[in-house]
C-alpha cells in the first residue's frame, strides 16, 4: 500500500501498547533463557589452554616412521579413498640386524614420496592393518590446521628429514613457551617420539 508523501497511518493506542508489551515480552523470553544458561557448566573447554582428554584408541593425525618402510604399498591399497601417495624407485628391505632400512645398501630403493590427503583421509586406520614392519600408525594429534588446500596434504617423507614422525600443527609452535601440556606434545613430536599405536588396528 502506498501513502502519499509525508502522510503514515497513525497507530492506535491498542496498537501503541501492544508493541511496548510484545518487546518487554521479548526481553523477558530472552534473559530467561539467558538466565537459565547462565548457571548450567559449560561443555566447551578454552582449547589450548584447558584440553579435554582422548579414549585411547583415538585415532588422530599418522605417525610414520619411514626408516622401517619397505615401500610394499600395501598401506595405500587398503585405502578406501586412495589417499596415501607413495613414490620409489625400487622397493626396499629390512635388514635383520637393525629392524631398519639400510639406505646405504644399492639393493634398496629410495623413498622419493610418502604422503596422505588430509581432506579426503577418513581416520578408519585400515592402513595400519596390513602394513608388514608396523611403521604407520594412528596418532594423537588432531587438529592440524593450514592455509590451503595443499596444507591438508602432508609429506611424511619431508618430515622424515627433519627427524619427524608427524606434522607439528601451527598451534602447537604458537602456544609452546606459554602452555606446559603444550611444551611436553612439543617436545615428544620435535624429538620423534611416537605416541603409541592405541589408535592402530590390532593384529589378528
Ligand atoms: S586412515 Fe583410512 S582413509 Fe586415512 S589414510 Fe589410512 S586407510 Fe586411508
Ligand atoms: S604398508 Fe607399511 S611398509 Fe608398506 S608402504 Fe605402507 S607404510 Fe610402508
Amino acid at each position: 500500500m502506498s501513502f502519499p508523501q509525508g502522510q503514515y497511518p497513525r497507530a492506535t493506542v491498542g496498537q501503541y501498547f501492544r508493541d511496548i508489551y510484545d518487546t518487554l515480552h521479548g526481553v523477558v523470553v530472552g534473559m530467561k533463557i539467558t538466565l537459565r544458561y547462565i548457571f548450567i557448566k559449560p561443555v566447551t573447554v578454552n582449547y589450548p589452554e584447558q584440553r579435554l582428554s582422548f579414549a585411547p584408541r583415538y585415532r588422530g593425525i599418522h605417525e610414520f616412521e619411514q626408516s622401517k618402510c619397505i615401500a610394499c604399498d600395501l598401506c595405500a591399497k587398503a585405502c578406501p579413498v586412495d589417499c596415501i601417495y607413495i613414490e620409489k624407485t625400487a622397493p626396499r628391505r629390512i635388514d635383520k640386524v637393525s629392524g631398519l632400512v639400510d639406505e646405504s645398501d644399492p639393493k634398496n630403493g629410495k623413498m622419493i614420496r610418502f604422503a596422505i590427503d588430509y581432506s579426503k583421509c577418513l581416520f578408519c586406520a585400515l592402513c595400519t592393518e596390513p602394513c608388514p614392519t608396523d611403521c604407520i600408525h594412528m596418532g594423537k594429534l588432531h587438529d592440524l590446521s593450514g592455509y590451503s588446500r595443499a596444507d591438508t596434504v602432508v609429506e611424511f617423507s619431508e618430515l622424515d628429514k627433519k627427524g619427524l614422525h608427524t606434522p607439528i600443527p601451527l598451534w602447537m609452535e604458537r602456544n609452546k613457551d606459554t602452555i606446559p601440556w603444550v611444551a611436553a606434545e612439543h617436545a615428544r613430536v620435535s624429538s620423534g617420539i611416537l605416541a603409541g599405536n592405541g589408535g592402530d588396528i590390532p593384529k589378528v
